[in-house]
């Protein structure tokens, strides 16, 4: 109640907020590198394929399944670099912290767990409960 609890709670969380920033922007620049590995991991296979192109079936096959398998983790790498950066620009607007669905303030446990969050745990809720019960 008192004002001074309330500026160092405030401070508290501005800190709490930095390290989260920080921890994002490491995670931006790691997501990056990861996704720059995946697409240059593309190329050498291509080069690679040079000999008979009969009897290598099985080489092929374990290839498209790799391919299958970068994609998807392009996709899934993709995905969270958006979701960091769209963090990202919410400390830029100063609506970090903030649920994307409702505007109310995202339990600090969450944000700690996972800086990236946009939704508070109750429109997270709301959202994967999007199906409609048979009836
Ligand atoms: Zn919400």
């Amino acid at each position: 109640m008192s004002p001074t609890y309330r500026e160092q709670k405030e401070e508290e969380v501005s800190n709490n907020f930095k390290q989260h920033r920080t921890r994002l922007e490491n995670e931006q620049k790691r997501l990056r590198e990861e996704l720059d590995q995946l697409e240059n991991a593309a190329r050498p296979i291509d080069e690679r394929r040079e000999g008979s192109p009969f009897g290598k079936r099985e080489e092929e096959a374990t290839e498209s399944l790799e391919l299958e398998r970068r994609l998807a983790l392009e996709k899934q790498v993709t995905s969270q670099i958006t979701e960091v950066e769209h963090a990202l620009h919410k400390f830029e607007e100063g609506t970090y912290g903030l649920c994307d669905s409702c505007g109310q303030p995202i339990a600090p446990d969450r944000l700690e767990a996972l800086p990236q969050a946009g939704l508070c745990l109750d429109c997270k809720a709301k959202n994967t409960r999007t199906r409609v019960p048979p009836g």
